[in-house]
């Protein structure tokens, strides 16, 4: 099953949706490799046009390539695998929007980004800085995927925004303190003023939005946005070049009403619609 209105042939088609069915080191609630097929399967029963944007899918050409076959235990493995495949789309030029998954499957998409556009810069919304060195041994975990990231594109290009879970310890890396927006969206104006005309790459872990509206995350953070926060900020970003784009983390069985599944679908296609 594609993701609701995503038919178009891949060499015909400007955007690719892909799922991404990690969650080998998810520490609390895993769960995350099944939200590919969970978030396709209510896409149906949302809408394709976007009020919010004034943008409709049934009028973008969009691919859905379904999922990346993934082994569940070889954590090496699945990140070559990630790479390997998500390389071949992004070196034609076509826009990915990738499904966790949790947040490690960032990286390397990021990865091959960042050798495709040399300027790439991440915005990053999230609950969670992310930004610890190694999470029990771990170095390459969906809680030190930040870290990771900011060595490849430079803690000057990795811009954070809804954070509210972090480390005083975070404050003293590079840039922290303008580059991480704490709390909400309200100090994006100026992030966004510095990003125009770079290529950027938009990460949007679900758990930046608050567990009344999204409980199914893996790990979910009181004090969060609103949805319609997140979708006023995407509207804001349509000035940038935004290149490629995940939404991660979503946990299906942990809502067991649902909802959290039809907001994550919500969130591909206003984002599908942006890029
Ligand atoms: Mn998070």
């Amino acid at each position: 099953m594609n993701f609701y209105c995503a038919n178009t042939d891949f060499k015909k088609a400007d955007i690719i949706i892909c799922g991404v069915p990690y969650d080998g080191t998810s520490s609390f609630r895993p769960g995350s490799r099944f939200a590919p097929d969970a978030i396709r399967s209510v896409s149906y029963q949302i809408e394709s046009y976007s009020p919010y944007q004034q943008k409709d899918l049934r009028n973008r050409k969009i691919c859905d390539m379904g999922n990346i076959p993934l082994p569940f235990g070889d954590k090496q493995l699945a990140l070559n695998i990630i790479e390997s495949f998500t390389k071949k789309l992004i070196s034609k030029r076509k826009k990915l929007v990738a499904i966790g998954g949790e947040h490690l499957i960032s990286l390397p998409i990021i990865k091959n980004y960042h050798k495709l556009f040399s300027d790439l810069a991440v915005i990053q919304l999230d609950a969670h800085s992310n930004l610890i060195d190694s999470h029990r041994g771990e170095k390459f975990s969906h809680a030190t995927i930040m870290r990771r990231t900011a060595e490849i594109v430079g803690f000057d290009s990795l811009y954070q925004m809804g954070i509210r879970s972090c480390l005083s310890e975070d404050f003293m890396l590079p840039k922290r303190k303008e580059n991480m927006c704490m709390f909400d969206f309200s100090k994006s104006d100026g992030v966004i003023e510095n990003l125009n005309g770079r290529h950027i790459y938009l990460t949007v872990d679900l758990d930046v939005l608050d567990p009344s509206i999204f409980p199914g995350a893996g790990r979910p953070e009181p004090g969060g946005v609103t949805y319609k926060d997140l979708i006023d900020l995407l509207k804001h970003f349509k000035t940038l070049n935004i290149v490629g784009a995940d939404v991660v983390e979503l946990s299906p069985h942990y809502d067991a009403t649902g909802v959290s599944n039809v907001v994550a679908a919500s969130v591909v296609k206003e984002i599908a619609l942006l890029i």
